[in-house]
């Protein structure tokens, strides 16, 4: 399998190095060559697989075996998911025969990045002692030196999965005092000598700037080999469509009549790597409905399924920040923060597909340019004006395969409540309970025969204070009994290793990758 950009041109890469490289040099996203269909008798013989069986069969139609052996692959997934405290990796709960939460909260630091972060690391690191092998003895080895800001999510789930990997440090910035206690905790206290946490006094901006220049830095990004993990990387879309498989096979086993159902994933959505990672799947032929895209108030993505303008600015009447707080560039802060986006990244890669369909361009060969043109543009015109309006045939295409819904603030902390007073009673961190609320705004529409699979993407103890607001008033809810995990006592109090810098200040930054990057 092969990977091209979404942008056009004619760079075919290998899985490995698009795995490495992350953004295309002409700013576009790798896609694979063409989408994979099941094996004939998927069905049968995936039916009682394992979450490490599962990952193995449907990564392996995206890699050629000359680049990883089947066996290989199981050996990096099964180290990728001995982290997760739950034999079935992303259990699915069951509230009611017609709604489901799959759960991908049981990695390492209680989020869903912990899926594709624990296997990206692995792959990062087996890639660069390949390379290594292959080298002559004095060459100089291949490196790698992970730099990402972070206002609290994602950093601890990209240390969690690279910590201790050869050849490999990272260094993620977070502003001083700016992210959550438990989050700066979860962070700070992983101790390997190739972790680095730097506190920046200044902004989650400021550190985003600073990553921003050093990547921009040509002589000291070659120096140092500098990499990212952010969401746009090939391997974390990929890791993410094993859940859907196995949600599907664990919910047909568990409703009545599954002959004639027919699912709903719905799924909590901001960068849009997890509910593209459905996307392949119902590609791939796994069956279900329509996917449902649910986001908070910052909501480009819905307010695109309903006008087909993709458009930073929040112009819509409804949409005026009712609880969130307007931030500087139009982010709201709202009590989903990881969901809080003004642009979807991944979701140039959608837009590639809906433009090689909306193309009738003949040989192929064209069609595909043509659609890597009209991305081009597209994308330019994001950037430059700040919006752009798709044909709507290509709307018209979007909506064959998805829903997209919004909610406010209130509404979520009313369906927290909701769940947690329902039977059975479920504790929903705040960005499930986007998905729950949306799931059952549609619920009311749906035919009997729609089972809902609502994605959960945090432990509610990550966000306690969401949590502990919406159910403040339930007399019988008691947060420390409740719902924080062992994991979380004693955090605050553990040994901790960060490392200061007293201004937002590239340089200073530079100093700090320059003192530690060799060790
Ligand atoms: C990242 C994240 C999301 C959004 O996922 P995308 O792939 O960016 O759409 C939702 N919930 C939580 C808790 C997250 O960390």
């Amino acid at each position: 399998m092969k990977y091209f950009s979404t942008r056009g041109g004619d760079d075919l890469l290998s899985f490995e190095e698009a795995v490495l490289t992350g953004l295309a040099p002409n700013g576009g996203l790798y896609i694979p060559k063409y989408i994979p269909s099941l094996p004939q008798n998927w069905q049968e013989d995936w039916k009682s697989y394992s979450f490490v069986d599962l990952s193995v069969a449907v990564l392996s139609l995206y890699i050629s075996p000359d680049e990883l052996s089947k066996d290989e692959l199981r050996a990096l997934v099964n180290k990728s998911y001995s982290t997760f405290r739950h034999p079935d990796v992303t259990p699915v709960t069951k509230l009611s025969d017609n709604e489901f939460v799959l759960e991908l909260f049981h990695g390492p630091t209680f989020a869903f990045k912990d899926v594709a972060l624990q296997l990206l690391g692995n792959f990062f690191e087996f890639f660069l002692a390949r390379k290594n092998a292959r080298k002559s003895p004095g060459e100089q080895p291949a490196r790698l030196t992970v730099v990402g800001a972070t206002s609290g999510d994602t950093g601890s789930a990209a240390i969690y999965g690279l910590r201790g990997k050869k050849n490999l440090s990272i260094f993620i910035l977070h502003p001083k005092g700016r992210v959550s206690p438990v989050q700066e905790a979860q962070m700070t206290t992983v101790t390997d000598a190739n972790v680095h946490n730097v506190a920046v006094r200044g902004t989650f901006d400021a550190c985003q700037d600073i990553v921003k220049a050093l990547f921009a830095d040509r002589p000291f990004n070659e120096k140092h080999h500098l990499g990212a993990v952010n969401s746009i990387n090939w391997a974390r879309i990929l890791a993410q469509t094993v859940y859907y498989f196995l949600a599907y096979f664990h919910v047909r086993a568990q409703i009545p009549r599954h002959e004639t159902s027919e699912i709903q994933f719905v799924v909590p959505t901001g960068n849009f790597g997890d509910v593209l990672a459905g996307y392949y799947a119902k590609r791939m032929g796994l069956p279900m409905g329509k996917l449902v895209v649910a986001t908070n108030t910052n909501d480009i993505l819905a307010r695109f399924w309903r006008s087909g303008r993709y458009e930073k600015v929040n112009s819509s009447p409804d949409a005026a920040p009712a609880n969130g707080t307007q931030a500087d560039g139009g982010v709201q802060a709202t009590l989903s923060p990881a969901m809080d986006i003004l642009v979807s990244s991944n979701f140039e890669r959608l837009l590639w597909y809906l433009a090689y369909e909306a193309s009738s361009a003949t040989p192929d060969a064209t069609r595909r340019s043509s659609a890597g043109a009209t991305i081009d543009a597209w994308m330019k015109s994001v950037k430059r004006d700040g919006r752009v309006e798709v044909p709507a045939d290509v709307l018209e295409l979007a909506r064959r395969n998805f829903l997209a819904e919004r909610v406010s603030d209130d509404q979520t902390l009313e369906t927290i409540k909701q769940y947690f007073i329902g039977n059975p009673s479920y504790i929903a961190d705040p960005h499930t309970a986007v998905g729950l609320s949306v799931a059952r705004i549609l619920a009311t529409k749906n035919t009997p025969s729609v089972v809902q699979v609502i994605l959960s993407t945090a432990h509610p103890a990550k966000f306690s204070e969401a949590v502990t607001k919406a159910l403040a008033t339930s007399q019988s809810f008691d947060f420390e009994r409740d719902v924080l995990p062992q994991e979380f006592r004693g955090l605050l109090e553990k040994e901790r290793r960060v490392i200061d810098v007293d201004e937002p200040s590239e340089e200073l930054v530079k100093k700090v990758i320059e003192s530690k990057a060799s060790l």
